[in-house]
């Protein structure tokens, strides 16, 4: 017998749906080395979990990498405008 994988509940989905919104933001706000402006950094690629009750302890980790020379973590890198 097949059981239907339950919805998530109204709240569950609402909460996603603001934290993609709140990761879309972040990574705007960190996507370019902060030293020469490039935007194609070699970085590492480990998940980071976000805290749903507060957001904007969210930092990224992960290595990033310029060709320039910089390297540092992706939370050091500054939005692309
Ligand atoms: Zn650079």
């Amino acid at each position: 017998m097949i059981t239907p994988r339950p919805e998530l509940p109204e709240e569950h989905r609402l909460m996603r749906e603001e934290g993609d919104k709140f990761r879309s933001l972040y990574y705007y706000k960190h996507m370019a080395c902060p030293k020469c402006g490039n935007v194609h950094l070699e970085t590492t690629y480990m998940g980071i979990v976000l805290n749903y009750n507060d957001m904007n302890s969210y930092k990224d980790t992960n290595r990033a990498k310029c060709s320039c020379g910089w390297n540092g973590i992706v939370h050091d890198l500054k939005g692309s405008i």
